[in-house]
């Protein structure tokens, strides 16, 4: 490839929105055949909204609960997080001054020690772990489990406290964007460490695509690999636990402003927008550098 041309491509995506770490990349993205699509902070926007939040049993304060949950959520950076700090805000709950030993538990949650009680907040696959499930009667799980909705687990030295529910809207452009690489014929495939219902309530939303849900960061990389032998795979995410992924990829592509720092530095290219439907702008312009260059 000459330089000229390559740097062409690269001051035209600019201009598009999209940073891109060397020519090479263009030209990969002109080649692709198949995409991995996050789904949190993604396809979605990442704004969650807790809509249940309930206590293990009578004998549970809402307010103790919301309180160690605020405190150790005020220092996790996952989307999930300010929505929790938030909840407890509005009920007037204030955060602890003496949170220590922060801990990202991958693919589960977090936890930490909150005026030195162990406090663990997650998924199903961490209350699987911890054997929480036997600790909360079917009723109040049942309540938790709204269509589409992530049910969330919540613990103070290693016994459940209570579980909460929150949700997440998907962008508004992202159907449009799944229909545009698709019509370009490229496979679309979401990868997420969220639960199937959700991962299904967001599939459908923007155009029933394939998914893969409960993925650890590991199996995020792992599914990619297998992607990446039926044709050039490209991955975008905007989280810490995307990064691995994001390096896997033939083209790894972070979401520029609502993206961690993380995935910035590992992905090949910055979508500096978020707005989805610049991946097939980019996919075009790609195409149109190869036919320049050949
Ligand atoms: P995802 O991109 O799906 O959020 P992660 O690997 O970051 O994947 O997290 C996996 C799951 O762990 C999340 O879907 C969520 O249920 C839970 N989780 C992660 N971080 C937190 C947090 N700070 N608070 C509550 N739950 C969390
Ligand atoms: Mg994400």
């Amino acid at each position: 490839s000459t330089p000229v041309t390559t740097s062409c491509g690269i001051t035209q995506a600019a201009r598009e929105g999209l940073i891109i770490k060397g020519g090479n990349f263009l030209e990969v993205l002109g080649k692709l055949k198949i995409i991995a699509v996050d789904k949190t902070g993604t396809l979605t926007e990442g704004h969650f909204a807790v809509s249940q939040m309930l206590p293990v049993d009578s004998t549970t304060d809402i307010r103790q609960l919301l309180y160690w949950i605020a405190s150790v959520e005020s220092k996790s950076s996952h989307p999930m997080a300010p929505a929790l700090v938030a909840y407890a805000q509005l009920h007037g709950v204030e955060i602890s001054q003496e949170v220590t030993d922060f801990e990202i538990l991958s693919g589960e949650g977090v936890s930490a020690l909150v005026d030195r009680h162990l406090i663990q907040i997650g998924n199903e696959r961490l209350a699987s772990r911890l054997g929480w499930h036997e600790d909360i009667d079917a009723v109040t799980l049942e309540k938790c489990n709204v269509e589409g909705s992530t049910v969330g687990w919540a613990g103070v030295d290693g016994k459940c406290l209570g579980v909460y529910s929150m949700a997440d809207q998907h962008r508004p452009e992202a159907y449009e964007a799944m229909e545009s690489l698709k019509k370009l014929g490229i496979k679309v495939v979401m990868l997420t460490g969220d639960n199937h219902s959700s991962a299904l309530a967001v599939s459908n939303k923007v155009g029933s695509i394939e998914f893969h849900a409960q993925l650890l960061p590991e199996d995020k990389v792992r599914t990619l690999q297998e992607l990446k032998l039926t044709g050039i795979t490209s991955m975008i995410g905007d989280g810490i636990n995307d990064a691995p992924a994001l390096a896997a990829a033939d083209v790894g592509i972070a979401m520029g402003v609502a993206g961690s720092a993380v995935a910035m530095e590992t992905a090949h290219v910055a979508l500096m927008t978020n707005d989805l439907r610049k991946l097939a702008a980019a996919v075009i312009l790609g195409r149109k550098c190869r036919s320049k260059i050949q």
